[in-house]
């Protein structure tokens, strides 16, 4: 039988995923990758760990988890969800590990686990692999592509687009007729000047919340303050959910900040309670909410309080600016920072565009689509990543069930 040809244009993650599951015995495998090496991104993911995955089975709960494609992705994930993700690379020799936040690496962790099970399982379906080759122009013609891609032109019946979020390749993808929601950095971090922050870097929050009042935006979880201001899973999540919005607002918005993910009367309650048993103390020595000793002398001296005050003396105007520093602290967002364990793009091809029951492009014949090139996007936890495989899966499996 002669072989039909799949050209994937992008060697990353969705790219490699996709060839290593399509069957070679049907199809002769291309992967055309403009650079030097393949699987690059995969390789500094999670900061050179490889947040593979995450721990959550079930695809409502999973979607919940993408601010851009939330509704498309619920039947990909029944098709194809994490605990896929991990017999696969289990079945690729890679042994995973699930943190307690539910975030899946490999026991090595290393990314080179991951990389070498992509390429060998890639590698066993016979893919011819072209690196140093930029895909520059796709030509469609009776049915059939022919790709321009460095110094060579070649011919393939079927194109799978991996090329993540480069803006080239939107411009490409552009004017093979798709639509691209203009791209925005999504996970990102706050940078914030004030007091309360300096020279705290490290300190972290478990409960914190986080709202932006101009937005109605709200989110709760870990924060973490750094040098240039405020990050930790509260802010990354949000950072992603209002991705476009903040851009919009150039990274200038104010935010509302409660460390304690306590109200002002349950915290008022809290202090009542110790002041009742603890008479004797003076404020330093209070240990009434759950953060450091010196970030609790930081909230009394920004609240004008004399540490050595006796917890009994202090007055209900003192208590509350105190509390109001804990529970309701309002800070200016000054600019962003790219988050250095994950960074991804909001925008990309329009989704009402693609048949999410195969990744095929509704614009182009014999033509699929999948991963960061999308306007699909992820908060941190191997969310992103999970999108790429069960996508280029759905591709490869659509492709091994053709007749022709
Ligand atoms: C620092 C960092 C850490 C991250 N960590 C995690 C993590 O731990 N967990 C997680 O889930 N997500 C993580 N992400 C996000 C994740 O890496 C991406 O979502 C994912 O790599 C997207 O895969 P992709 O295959 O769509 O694109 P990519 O991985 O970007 O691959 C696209 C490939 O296409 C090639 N290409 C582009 N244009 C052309 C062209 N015209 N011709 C030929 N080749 C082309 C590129 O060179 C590239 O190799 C991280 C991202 C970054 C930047």
């Amino acid at each position: 039988m002669h072989k039909k040809t799949v050209a994937i244009i992008g060697g990353g993650a969705a790219g490699y995923f996709c060839a290593a599951n399509i069957d070679r015995n049907l199809y002769h495998i291309l992967i055309l990758e403009q650079g030097n090496d393949v699987l690059q991104k995969v390789k500094i993911s999670g900061g050179g760990r490889c947040n593979v995955t995450h721990a959550c089975f079930d695809p409502r709960e999973l979607v919940q988890f993408y601010p851009r494609g939330n509704r498309e992705l619920l039947s990909v994930f029944t098709k194809f969800q994490p605990g896929d993700t991990m017999e696969w690379f289990v079945k690729h020799d890679v042994s995973l590990k699930i943190e307690e936040d539910g975030r899946v690496f490999p026991e090595s962790n290393s990314s080179k686990s991951i990389i070498t099970a992509l390429r060998n399982a890639a590698e066993e379906q016979n893919t011819e692999l072209h690196t140093k080759t930029p895909v520059k122009n796709i030509i469609l013609k009776d049915n059939t592509y022919l790709i321009q891609a460095g110094n060579i032109s070649l011919e393939a019946d079927f194109i799978v687009f991996t090329t993540g979020s480069s803006p080239k390749s939107f411009q490409l993808l552009a004017s093979l007729g798709h639509s691209i929601v203009p791209p925005v950095p999504s996970l990102f971090t706050f940078n914030i000047n004030d007091r309360l922050l300096e020279g705290f870097s490290g300190t972290s929050f478990p409960n914190a919340e986080i709202n932006i009042p101009g937005l109605k935006a709200q989110e709760s979880g870990a924060l973490l303050i750094t040098h240039w201001g405020l990050s930790g899973p509260a802010v990354l999540k949000i950072s992603a959910w209002e991705a476009r919005t903040l851009a919009a607002l150039e990274y200038q918005f104010d935010i509302r900040i409660n460390f304690i993910g306590k109200t002002i009367y349950e915290a008022e309650a809290l202090f009542m309670e110790y002041r009742g048993n603890h008479s004797k103390k003076t404020i330093t020595q209070s240990r009434i909410f759950d953060v450091t000793g010196r970030f609790w002398n930081r909230v009394l001296e920004l609240a004008k309080i004399l540490p050595d005050k006796s917890i009994s003396n202090i007055s209900s105007k003192e208590l509350k600016s105190l509390l109001r520093i804990l529970c309701e602290k309002d800070f200016h967002v000054n600019g962003k920072s790219t988050f250095k364990d994950e960074f991804v793009t909001a925008g990309g091809v329009e989704l009402k565009e693609i048949n999410f029951k195969n990744m095929a492009s509704r614009k182009l014949p014999n033509f699929y689509i999948a991963g960061e090139v999308l306007n699909i996007d992820a908060v941190t936890g191997g969310f992103n990543f999970q999108a790429c495989w069960s996508e280029a899966f759905l591709i490869a499996q659509d492709l091994n069930t053709k007749t022709f």
